[in-house]
Parts: structure tokens; C-alpha cells; sequence
């Protein structure tokens, strides 16, 4: 079985596993009924709210929702301190990263002036915290910008062997002559065995140069001189991670920047066009389904002793390729709501990947969402 079949497989016994703690997931059934004047787009009668008992948890995307670029959108605080007043569990979850999830939980707590716990914060790589169980003692290649970063988030999961692009360019400077690597010195405890995998946690500064490192590594087995051993065509032996997900984004500009999926587009095609086969990956983010079985666990595990588990999850997003289809996909307990102060701007709803509930922002998005659990 290929490495990224069995992983998928992996991760949703994990993510099943510790899940089945919490009670079953019965499906919801409250979609319609609301009282709002917005147009809902869910298909199933309503019997009321919070008719299926049990609790409910809210995750929020950041940039387009919470944020726009550096900017908080004005009813993000608000709504927020609203939930904790409530004491409603909610979670973070973000296809960012390159950060400690304590940082973000910082950055976000200063900006919007609410209290967010480094556990209600899923960026794009914190699922890979479960490689842990596989790979914490093998050769790991980390690929993305501001590697001393990613470099700590990697030991904070539990990753005891690291090595990153830069690191790898210093100790082999013709992999990549274009540039001069960062520094003339071999950086203390390089790993002299072969990668066994490798993770990108984000989109890299120099692009043309972490493709060139990741197609050496993944066609030459991980070990040997990078650049000159090839493995059989077809073969891919060292296993690679990938949580680049959005394609584009939203910040203060009128329209989108290229996102970290834009890398993962890049390196999927050059590996295609140089080896002649698909790259294959396990990939995390929105909206893989992986992920959102994460928030569920997440969620349950931020529930104080006293609180329901949460049975139902509303994913508040504004991207309809990203958070509204991955929420769409995780089943009838999963209820979407867009907001428009982001990817999604114009029109009642999206026509590929239309949400339960539009709304124009973040405040509207809890209001309703509180509505429909009767409070
Ligand atoms: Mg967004």
C-alpha cells in the first residue's frame, strides 16, 4: 500500500480513535427555522433549536474572518468575548502557520483583546503533530520560510531530528547556485543519514530553490549526493507531508495574493514535468476532511469538565473553496457559515460550494449561530 494511502488511513483511525471518547455524533438538524432574513441554503426541515441536546462548538478561520491582512475586522472582538462570556468552546482553525501555536494565540488574543488559549489554535501544519508517533526519531526535512520558526514548532510537536532547505543548502552549495545559502557554516548536528521525510509547513521565500531541494530529495531516496541518485521510475520512498493549502487569500488589497497552495501547485507540476509521475503527498488544511475531524477533537478536548461535549460545529469561514467545502464534506453535523469580508464578496452564496448561512461578517455569524442554538 503507498505511503500516503496508509497515512490517510492513519490519521483518520486517529482522528476516530480519540474522538469515540466524546459521545456520538448524531446528526444536526437545525439548519432551518431561523429567524433571519438571510437566505439559508441548508435542505433538511427544522425541529428547533438545540432539539438533538448535547453542546455545539464554533470554529473560526482568521484571515477574512477575525483579520483582514493586519486589520481585525471591528465585530471579531466583540463576538468573541461574547463566546467566553457564554462560555461557548470554540477553536481556531487556519490554513496559516510558520508559527508556535502559542505565538498565534498571543497575536490574536493582543488584537482582538479576547483570550485564545494556544489549544483553540489549529494552523495548517498542527495536525502533523501526530507524525510524531511515526517519525520522531527519523531525519525530517522542514521546508517553508523563517526556518528557525519552523524549526521550534517541529520540536514542540516532538520531532528530536530535524534539518531544514537552508541548512541543507549550506552543507551542499551547488544545489541551488542561483543564491548563496544564508550562511558558510555547516550548522551544528546536521543529520548525515537520509531524510525519511518531509514536511512542508508553509510557503517558502525562495520558491525556485525549495522545489529543486524537495524533487532532489524525493527522487534520490533521501540519502547519497542530492542531485545524483535517482530511484526507479515510479518510486517515491521518502514520504512527504504537505500543509499548503489555500491558493489564494485575502488581505487589505482588493483582490487575492497567492497563497501557500500556489507552492504546493508549483512543486506538484515540476515534479510531474522532471519525473514524468504524480507527487505524492498526505496533505492537511482546508478543506481536507482530516482537518476537520481534528477541530472536533480539538474542540471536545477544550470543553471544561462541566460542559456538554459538542455534538454539532459550525465552521465560520470565507472562502467557499476552502472552508465552506471542507465543512460541507465532514458530514451533516458540520453547518457552514460565510461571512463576506473576505474571499467571498459578491452574490447571495456561492454557486460551486454554497454555505448553509451568509452573513457580512463575523458578528452576524455568532448571532445566528447562538440563535440557533437558543441562546
Ligand atoms: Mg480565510
Amino acid at each position: 500500500m503507498p505511503f500516503w494511502a496508509s497515512t490517510n488511513r492513519w490519521l483518520q483511525t486517529i482522528s476516530a480513535t480519540r474522538f469515540a471518547q466524546a459521545p456520538l455524533l448524531r446528526p444536526a438538524s437545525h439548519l432551518l427555522g431561523t429567524n433571519s432574513t438571510r437566505h439559508s441554503y441548508a435542505s433538511t426541515p427544522s425541529d428547533g433549536p438545540n432539539q438533538t441536546g448535547g453542546g455545539f462548538g464554533i470554529v473560526f478561520d482568521v484571515d477574512g474572518v477575525l483579520l483582514k491582512g493586519s486589520t481585525v475586522v471591528p465585530s471579531a472582538g466583540p463576538a468573541i468575548r461574547k463566546l467566553l462570556a457564554l462560555q461557548v468552546p470554540f477553536v481556531v482553525l487556519t490554513n496559516g502557520g510558520g508559527m508556535l501555536e502559542s505565538a498565534r494565540s498571543e497575536l490574536l488574543s493582543r488584537k482582538l483583546d479576547a483570550e485564545f488559549k494556544p489549544s483553540q489554535i489549529i494552523q495548517s501544519h498542527t495536525p502533523m503533530r501526530q507524525l510524531v508517533e511515526e517519525h520522531a526519531e527519523d531525519n525530517v526535512l522542514l521546508v517553508g520560510k523563517r526556518y528557525e520558526n519552523l524549526k521550534a514548532v517541529a520540536a514542540s510537536y516532538g520531532f528530536k531530528k530535524v534539518t531544514t532547505v537552508e541548512d541543507m543548502h549550506i552543507h551542499h552549495p551547488r544545489l541551488y547556485p542561483d543564491i548563496k545559502p544564508g550562511s558558510d557554516e555547516v550548522p551544528q548536528g546536521f543529520p548525515q543519514e537520509p531524510v525519511k521525510a518531509v514536511l512542508i509547513m508553509n510557503d517558502p521565500t525562495f520558491w525556485g530553490r525549495e522545489v529543486q531541494v524537495c524533487i532532489d530529495v524525493l527522487r534520490c531516496n533521501g540519502s547519497g549526493d542530492l542531485g545524483h541518485q535517482t530511484v526507479p521510475a515510479g518510486t517515491q520512498h521518502v514520504k512527504l507531508y504537505n500543509s499548503c493549502s489555500d491558493l489564494e487569500y485575502s488581505t487589505e488589497l482588493p483582490v487575492p495574493r497567492l497563497g501557500a497552495g500556489a507552492f504546493k501547485e508549483a512543486l506538484s507540476t515540476l515534479f510531474l514535468k522532471t519525473t514524468g509521475h504524480p507527487l505524492q503527498q498526505v496533505e492537511f488544511g482546508k478543506p481536507e476532511v482530516a482537518s476537520y475531524k481534528f477541530a472536533e477533537m480539538t474542540l471536545c478536548q477544550n470543553v471544561g469538565e462541566e460542559g456538554a461535549l459538542p455534538e454539532r460545529f459550525y465552521m465560520v469561514g470565507d472562502n467557499p473553496k476552502t472552508d465552506i467545502r471542507g465543512a460541507r464534506a465532514s458530514g451533516s453535523h458540520w453547518t457552514s457559515v460565510m461571512t463576506r469580508t473576505g474571499m467571498f464578496v459578491e452574490g447571495e452564496n456561492d454557486g460551486e460550494h454554497p454555505a448553509d448561512m451568509v452573513v457580512n461578517d463575523v458578528g452576524e455569524a455568532v448571532d445566528w449561530i447562538l440563535a440557533q442554538e437558543g441562546l
